[in-house]
């Protein structure tokens, strides 16, 4: 069969040893050397291109259904539980604790929860919206199994490396939240990141308020497109008075964008992440759906005031 491996960044470095075995099962194989940031993003049209039979990606969990064969190929990682008696001393005064994890935890997560429960703790572990696939996984755009704990816990528990995926949880919560990190062995609470995203958010807004032209950006990539609410944007930002276009692309790269100058601000419509992480290249300011509504609201309240 002729197959195309697909790859996220971290996983890249073992494709030639995949590509390997699945040559020595007699199938014709090709790997796909575009970037890759999730399930969202499946390289179908490359696969196609080639006329590749099936896409075999690896490291995620299936995200939306395509109409082409996609086998995903999990990537577990056994971390080591030693580092979760340190974190208990910053536990000391929460009981009912929210545990949340990303896809390479996912088979740990029982363990994890009968270690906190046998120091007295409660142990809730809540579902994901659907794009995340297991209770107590979360995506950087799939925070619904904190988010849907928000009200029933004390603080928030991640097991796992990095700060990618907990972050977007941090900004969808209120509660306290740790994040412990096995691999470098290190608990970090997080909350003051979340008042730095909500400062970042109203500053956002502020920036555009005199803005009159905005581009909203549709990604095509499988996972991210959402062209009937960028129709919507487009139309609620006309009716408000300002010019608005739709954008397409398939990864938006800001120093590209930051060629269509004759816009004031943009408005993202393709992965949530794009609007909160590093987006400092980009010269004028991009909000969310939200964002862009909160906006809108404003003008005509202060309109409304002024007459
Ligand atoms: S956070 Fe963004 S890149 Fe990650 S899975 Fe979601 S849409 Fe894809």
């Amino acid at each position: 069969m002729k197959l195309l491996l697909q790859f996220p960044e971290g996983l890249k470095q073992f494709a030639m040893q995949h590509a390997r075995k699945y040559e020595s099962e007699g199938h014709e194989v090709f790997i796909s050397a575009t970037p890759n940031f999730g399930a969202c993003d499946l390289a179908i049209e490359e696969a196609k291109a080639i006329g590749a039979e099936k896409l075999i990606h690896f490291g995620h969990a299936e995200f939306a259904r395509v109409d082409f064969p996609v086998e995903y190929i999990f990537h577990t990682v056994d971390a080591s539980l030693d580092t979760l008696p340190e974190a208990l001393p910053e536990l000391e005064k929460y009981n009912t604790i929210g545990l949340v994890t990303t896809i390479q935890h996912v088979h740990q997560i029982e363990e994890v929860k009968a270690f906190f429960e046998k120091a007295g703790k409660t142990v809730l572990i809540g579902k994901p919206y659907g794009f995340a696939k297991h209770n107590g996984q979360i995506l950087g755009c799939d925070i619904g199994s904190a988010a849907s704990l928000d009200r029933k816990v004390d603080c928030f528990v991640y097991f796992g490396g990095g700060l990618f995926h907990p972050l977007g949880a941090v900004y969808s919560t209120t509660k306290p939240f740790l994040a412990i990190d096995p691999f470098i062995r290190k608990q970090m609470w997080l909350d003051s990141y979340r008042q730095e995203h909500k400062k970042r958010e109203r500053a956002k807004i502020m920036r555009s308020i005199e803005a009159k032209r905005f581009g909203i950006l549709v990604s095509t990539k499988n996972g991210q497109t959402n062209m009937n609410l960028a129709k919507v944007l487009k139309k609620k930002t006309e009716l408000s008075g300002c010019e608005a276009a739709i954008l397409i692309a398939n990864t938006f790269d800001f120093d590209y964008l930051n060629n269509l100058m004759e816009f004031d601000a943009f408005v993202n419509t393709a992965c949530p992440r794009l609007t909160t992480d590093d987006n400092e290249r980009l010269r004028k300011p991009l909000l969310s759906a939200n964002n862009l509504i909160e906006l809108l609201s404003l003008r005509s309240s202060s309109i409304k005031e002024k007459a």
